[in-house]
C-alpha cells in the first residue's frame, strides 16, 4: 500500500455531517440530531497538535511493549475539516521536546512489533518538516 493513500476511517452522520472516530457509531451524538445513519469516510491525513504528553509507564496488555519499555509521546491532533481531535502516538523517536502545540503532523505507518516474522503495523503522527 502506498503510504500517501493511508488514512483513518471514521463515520460521518448522513443528516448533520458530524464526524466520529472510531467509526461504527449506533446513534448520532450530536444532541440536536436523531439520525442513526452514517457513512464510512476517510479522515484527513494531516492535523494540528492541540495537546501532547508522554507515556513513561508500560500500558497494560494487549499493548505489546519493548523490553525494557521505551517511553513514547502522545498527541491530541485536531483535524480542521472534521472539527475533531484524535489521540494517537507520535512516531518512534519523536519526544515531547520535539513538538509543540500548533505544530503540523501527518499520518504515517509504523511497525508496532514483529512476531513470527510478520510485521504488525499501526498508525502514528509524524511532525511535518
Ligand atoms: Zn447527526
Amino acid at each position: 500500500m502506498d503510504e500517501a493513500d493511508t488514512h483513518l476511517i471514521g463515520s460521518r452522520c448522513k443528516r448533520c455531517g458530524t464526524y466520529f472516530f472510531p467509526g461504527n457509531v449506533t446513534f448520532c451524538r450530536n444532541p440536536s440530531c436523531e439520525s442513526d445513519e452514517f457513512d464510512a469516510v476517510p479522515l484527513s491525513r494531516e492535523g494540528t497538535i492541540w495537546s501532547y504528553t508522554d507515556a513513561q509507564y508500560k500500558p497494560p496488555e494487549p499493548y505489546v511493549a519493548a523490553d525494557p519499555f521505551e517511553p513514547y509521546a502522545i498527541a491530541a491532533v485536531e483535524l480542521a475539516k472534521e472539527r475533531m481531535i484524535i489521540l494517537g502516538q507520535l512516531a518512534k523517536g519523536v519526544t515531547v521536546d520535539d513538538v509543540t502545540t500548533g505544530m503540523q503532523v501527518e499520518l504515517q505507518l509504523q511497525t508496532l512489533f514483529t512476531k513470527d516474522g510478520q510485521d504488525y503495523v499501526s498508525w502514528v503522527w509524524q511532525p511535518k518538516r
